[in-house]
């Protein structure tokens, strides 16, 4: 089988299963579902598998379909049983055995616009929420700066674990925390995403450019633009604060194309 449709459906299967848990027994609009429509990956069905078959839509029309849950409620719902979901992975054996806990999320759903981060932090991994250190103190003005609140933001992490001492995130990891960030994202649906950082910005475009070749400018995910910026960590005083004008001008170019006013710089 491609790998692409290798990759559909388990994300169709992700999707549904967390709806399934969330108590979701329908999806508006959707065709009768029929996940036998592709060919199994693993040999023995799940119970969603088991119970949604019928007849017809192609995988485009069945991504779709497990996506387009309305209610915010219903997200809110799904994105909880995601959440209980990572808090429950093995799938790293150094991360789950040196984590405090999972770093999930912190923001609602339906918000306009994603921050995504590298991984959680000391502070992080003992409060369980992103960007609560220093660097999350420096993202706070940045959102600030643009005129938000911390409240109308999505922030998350690449991992979703701490990794030791802070170290990058290695790539199996991030492969392995990746199926948890596209259900997020798909969950959340930002209409606009920044990643912050090198390592967030080259883990969700799947590219090896550098920072600096990345930056400034829109890269795409899914159909949703994404503008690369420098780390906050980056701009604390000990290493790079002089690039903070140029996050500022990023920051300015994304809220130009969510066609949002741009403060006057703080
Ligand atoms: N750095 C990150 O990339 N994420 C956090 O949550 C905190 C610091």
């Amino acid at each position: 089988m491609p790998e692409e449709l290798v990759d559909w459906r388990r994300q169709v299967l992700g999707h549904l299963e967390s709806l399934q848990a969330a108590g979701v027994g329908w999806l508006p609009n959707a065709p009768p579902l029929v996940l036998d429509v592709i060919p199994s990956v693993t040999q023995s069905p799940t119970v969603t598998e088991a119970r949604m078959t019928a007849s017809a839509p192609t995988p485009t029309a069945m991504v779709a379909a497990a996506t387009a849950v309305s209610s915010l409620d219903e997200r809110r719902q799904a994105l909880q049983v995601l959440a209980d979901e990572v808090k429950g992975c093995m799938k790293c054996s150094e991360l789950c055995s040196t984590r405090t806990q999972t770093v999930f999320a912190d923001g609602p759903p339906g918000v306009e616009l994603c921050f995504i981060g590298e991984a959680p932090g000391a502070d992080e991994d003992s409060q369980g929420l992103p960007f609560v250190g220093a660097a999350g103190q420096l993202l706070n003005k940045i959102i600030a700066a643009c005129g938000l609140k911390r409240e109308e933001v999505y922030i998350c992490n690449i991992l979703k674990c701490r990794p030791p001492g802070n170290r990058a995130p290695l790539p199996d990891e991030a492969a392995n925390c990746r199926g948890f960030l596209e259900r997020q994202l798909d969950l959340v649906k930002p209409k606009y995403i920044c990643a912050l950082g090198g390592s967030a910005a080259t883990n969700l475009l799947q590219t090896t450019l550098s920072i600096g070749k990345l930056r400034g400018r829109f890269h795409d995910w899914r159909g949703i633009p994404v503008m690369v910026t420098y780390h906050p960590a980056y701009l604390l005083p000990h290493r790079a604060p002089e690039k903070k004008k140029d996050v500022w001008e990023d920051m300015k170019t994304l809220l130009g194309k969510m066609g949002r006013p741009v403060p006057p710089r703080p």
